[in-house]
């Protein structure tokens, strides 16, 4: 049985698939060349990707022996999900093996704002002593508001609120709110509007669909706090990229930390690279070693179970 592997994968995963007796063809540049890869495509009976191999229709029909795919993270937007159900083909991937990380990820966030470090210590290396630009805030008392409340915003609220922060959330698929509000502490808002006008910081964890496209455009950051800093992990696409950008350069907002964006890798001409108060990192949220361990190790368990039947 033969596993294509076109993205970044831990060696633990590849011992785990070797171990079992599969043979493994590892590059992790192949999604980078679409042609090499629906040629190749045809002699494998798995492929494992992460999220920037296109898994379309054209790429599951190149691949007649495909038994199963196995997506190294989680949000599944980069595989055509229909297509290889009607083709029979399983879709696995690493349910909740990276969701402590990009809570973490967005703590980090969150404590940079109130305690720039990097910054204070720049300019002391600079010959200066300025004790009160550097004056920190608290999050204690201030609110956070999550867009989405599955795995990755329960673990987000778990420690925001050991901060003594209040944290409200929006979620119009859940179907007990009392429960959420018992098991996670966050106080539920029945409209998106009342959580970004009452939100000091907003984090997105919502997968992107058509519903959640530019969930958040000129509207929704205009009804924002100026005062206010959003957080994206989910995924480039459900901010407006263009209108972000003017809402950071009018100060509409404060500021904004964005792992995900609608093109990856940034276009060099994207408006946001101008923005000084936005932080802009390369999708690495959920990227750790210990989740990325983890990852690993699940998809390729969860490949070769199916793989076995
Ligand atoms: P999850 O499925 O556990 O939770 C998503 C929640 O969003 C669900 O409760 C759902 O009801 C809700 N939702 C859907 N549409 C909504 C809408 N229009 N408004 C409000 N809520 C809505 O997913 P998760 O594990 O928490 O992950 C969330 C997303 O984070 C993933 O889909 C993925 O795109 C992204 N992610 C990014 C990274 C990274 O490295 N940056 C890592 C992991 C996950």
């Amino acid at each position: 049985m033969k596993i294509l592997i076109t993205e970044l994968i831990w060696k633990e995963g590849i011992e785990e698939l070797i171990n079992n007796g599969y043979h493994v063809d590892y590059d992790e540049n192949l999604w980078r060349n679409r042609e090499e890869l629906l040629k190749k495509i045809n002699n494998y009976d798995a492929l494992i990707v992460r999220n920037q191999t296109k898994v379309d229709q054209e790429l599951l029909a190149a691949g007649p022996q495909l038994k199963v795919i196995g997506r190294l993270g989680v949000g599944l937007d980069n595989i055509d999900i229909q297509s290889a159900k009607k083709m029979g083909i399983p879709v696995v991937y690493a349910k909740n093996a990276n969701a402590t990380s990009v809570a973490e990820y967005v703590l980090t966030a969150l404590l940079s704002v109130s305690r720039p470090l990097h910054f204070a210590d720049y300019d002391v290396r600079k010959g200066n002593w300025d004790r009160k630009t550097y004056t920190g805030l608290e999050l204690a008392g201030k609110t956070l508001g999550l867009i989405g409340l599955g795995e990755i915003s329960h673990r987000v609220a778990k420690r925001s609120l050991s901060f003594g922060m209040n944290v409200i959330g929006y979620d119009p698929f859940i179907a007990d709110y009392d429960h959420i509000v018992s098991e996670t502490g966050v106080q539920v808002k029945e409209s998106l509007a009342d959580l970004l006008t009452e939100s000091d910081f907003i984090s997105l964890h919502v997968p992107l669909t058509p519903s959640t496209k530019y969930l958040i455009s000129e509207t929704e950051l205009q009804s924002m706090r100026a005062t206010s800093y959003i957080i994206n992990t989910s995924r480039g696409g459900i901010v407006n990229e263009r209108d972000l950008a003017a809402a950071l350069r009018r100060g509409t907002i404060a500021g904004a930390f964005l792992d995900v964006l609608e093109m990856e890798p940034i276009h060099p001409a994207s408006e946001l690279l101008t923005c000084s108060n936005a932080v802009i990192t390369p999708h690495i949220a959920g990227l750790t070693q210990e989740s990325q361990i983890r990852t690993s190790i699940l998809v390729a368990k969860e490949v070769g179970k199916v793989m076995k039947n």
